[in-house]
């Protein structure tokens, strides 16, 4: 996948500054996910902000193993073509650390099984059952792989009821076959709408890109445009941050100055609630981006009273 003769990164720029928290609560997630043998996209994925979810007490869980059977080019989680078959205890042990934690929000992601059957939806549905057993009150944001786009399995995670369904568009149309593997923009879009139609007004429906990829201001518009128009009401944008020099190529370092024109772009056009900046990634405080949303659903619900 490594192409020869790249570029390395160019220097990070000030605005690019990563918290180095330490502390205990980085320590005790840290312990508790090995203790319970549970990954997270935080460490799969290298993230930046690892260290100041962590020593906040939340994580997102990275479900169905550390392999994923596509290979997408920007992505820092490995790639198998046959991973192991899924836990069958995964989802109890899922609730076991959101509840040790004591965490209000929890979010579930997972590698791409396109190897399962139902491409890992009864995984999801099942963790999020789990966690609701455990701990009625806390809600469960799911950010899913596309299903090959089986509208069954799209079903089956929603009926059991997460707080928000995320998937995310990643990059531009003109990007999206370069940089993805198998998934398609115009399937990603077909995944949200169908999320939305299935889950109503009941459940958000939320997607992310990423920037710095290639794509201009004008190209990131109209994917949030095609966003909204799939129905999708919580946006993040986060710059892109090539996990390794085998990466695809980082084209520029986004200013804070321009994710703020993408906030104000995105609102003007209808999104309920965006997080737009640097280091925002899909679910970076995931629980503050839809309090907006249910405090819209609330003051509309007052308001039909
Ligand atoms: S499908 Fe998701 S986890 Fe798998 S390689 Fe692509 S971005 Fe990474």
């Amino acid at each position: 996948m490594a192409d020869s003769g790249r570029l390395p990164r160019p220097r990070l720029p000030a605005w690019i500054r990563v918290k180095v928290e330490v502390g205990s609560g980085r320590e005790e997630v840290t312990a508790l996910l090995r203790d319970l043998r549970l990954n997270t996209v935080c460490a799969g994925a290298r993230c930046p902000n690892l260290g100041e979810c962590f020593h906040r007490r939340t994580a997102t869980f990275l479900i169905m193993g550390d392999h994923c059977t596509r290979n997408c080019r920007f992505c820092g989680i490995p790639c198998a073509v046959q991973p192991l078959p899924p836990e069958p205890d995964e989802a109890k042990r899922v609730a076991e650390a959101a509840a040790k934690l004591q965490l209000r929000y929890v979010v579930i992601t997972s590698v791409t099984r396109d190897d399962l059957p139902d491409g890992g939806a009864g995984c999801f549905a099942a963790v999020i059952e789990a966690v609701r057993r455990r701990l009625p009150e806390t809600g469960v944001e799911v950010l899913t792989p596309d299903f090959n786009g089986d509208a069954d399995a799209i079903r089956r995670v929603l009926a059991a009821g997460p707080a928000v369904f995320n998937h995310n568009l990643e990059t531009v149309e003109r990007l999206s076959g370069k940089i993805r593997c198998r998934a398609t923009y115009r399937r990603s879009l077909k995944v949200l709408a169908l999320a939305a139609e299935i889950g109503g007004r009941r459940i958000p429906v939320k997607s992310g890109l990423m920037v710095g990829l290639g794509e201009d201001d004008s190209e990131v518009l109209a994917a949030m445009r095609d966003l909204r128009d799939a129905g999708v009401t919580l946006l993040t944008v986060g710059q892109y941050l090539p996990p390794s020099s085998s990466h695809w190529p980082l084209a520029r370092y986004v200013t804070p100055e321009q994710f703020e024109r993408y906030q104000e772009a995105a609102l003007a056009m209808g999104f309920v609630n965006v997080a737009s900046g640097p280091l925002v990634r899909s679910s970076f405080r995931a629980e503050e981006l839809v309090g907006a949303q249910e405090r819209v659903e609330s003051e509309k619900t007052g308001e039909k009273m």
